[in-house]
């Protein structure tokens, strides 16, 4: 399908229809919609076990469908092209497939030569990953965050249109995490279009455009960050006066009126919306926390 922002068209890179998938008898995805658009970066929310794993495996070609379409640069998942999709992809999920015996820069290296891609990239993606001064120690001697972030980085060496990205930020720190989106930003501003699965929804309202959630196999909200807190907001605001009191008043004439008085009478210090986060209305939604 193809939209407009402004005057720009914009394309459905990723387009999934009526998705399902079964296991023997277990159905773990229920007829799941959604598309994502050229240079986006999408969010699939749920809890552990909602079928986030199941989905990205699926859209990277690591596993059959039972039924729906999946079309993918406008082709369906099972005409494409193996090498050609592989190289059009970049791919972090849990199976990571580092060399544990080579070093990260050698590690890198076998990817460039296999990617096509000219060894000075290697400095860019460790940059990203914030791994540049330990690119000679042995893989083997890496701790969980960091074999997470060479896998990330292998992911990006060849700045592939799509960069599907499963958890990417799990077994990292916060500072680490933030280094990350930092990195995501960037080449998302370079065009590179990002899926990515999280149970972290402040990740998800730092770098994601839209999110769906995900929950027993079916999406139960999808949209973005922003107007799903503005939808799911009660209509309240927070007063925080000199006192050192909190108020909470109603977004209506009489609150307005309220609110004038206190910075009338010098007595406010500061106004809040009370918007609930993607967290709270996840759990609003499903009664299950994340
Ligand atoms: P998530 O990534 O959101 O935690 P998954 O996609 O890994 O969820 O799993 C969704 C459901 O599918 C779970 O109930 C899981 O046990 C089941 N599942 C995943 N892979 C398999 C498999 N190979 N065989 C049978 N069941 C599976
Ligand atoms: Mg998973």
């Amino acid at each position: 399908m193809i939209t407009f922002k402004g005057d720009v068209r914009v394309e459905d890179i990723i387009e999934v229809k009526n998705l399902t998938k079964a296991f023997s008898n277990k159905v773990v995805l229920k007829d799941v919609n959604f598309s994502v658009k050229k240079g986006e970066t999408f969010g699939f929310l749920g809890p552990s076990g909602s079928g986030k794993t199941t989905t990205i495996k699926i859209l990277t070609s690591q596993l059959l469908h039972t039924k729906g379409d999946v079309h993918i640069f406008n082709k369906p998942i099972q005409k494409q092209n193996k090498y050609d999709y592989m190289k059009k992809i970049g791919v972090l999920t849990d199976n990571s497939t580092l060399y544990e015996r080579l070093t990260i820069y050698d590690n890198l290296l076998l990817y460039c030569k296999l990617y096509d891609v000219d060894k000075k990239r290697i400095n860019e993606v460790l940059t990203d990953v914030n791994l540049l001064n330990e690119q000679k120690v042995i893989v083997q001697r890496l701790s969980k965050g960091m074999k997470q972030r060479v896998t990330l980085a292998r992911a990006l060496l060849h700045k592939p249109a799509i960069l599907f990205l499963d958890e990417p930020t799990s077994a990292l720190d916060p500072v680490n995490s933030k280094h990350i989106y930092r990195g995501l930003k960037k080449l998302n501003e370079e065009g590179t279009t990002i899926f990515l699965t999280t149970h972290d929804m402040h990740e998800a309202e730092e770098i994601c455009d839209r999110v769906a959630f995900l929950h027993n196999g079916e999406i139960k909200l999808l949209d973005t960050p922003q107007n799903l807190r503005c939808q799911y907001s009660e209509g309240f605001i927070s007063l925080m006066l000199k006192s050192g009191e909190v108020l909470t008043i109603k977004n209506d004439e009489q609150g307005a009126d309220k609110i004038s008085d206190y910075i009338k009478k010098k007595e406010l210090v500061s106004i809040h919306s009370n918007e609930p986060s993607l967290g709270d209305i996840f759990v609003r939604l499903t009664g299950s926390e994340l």
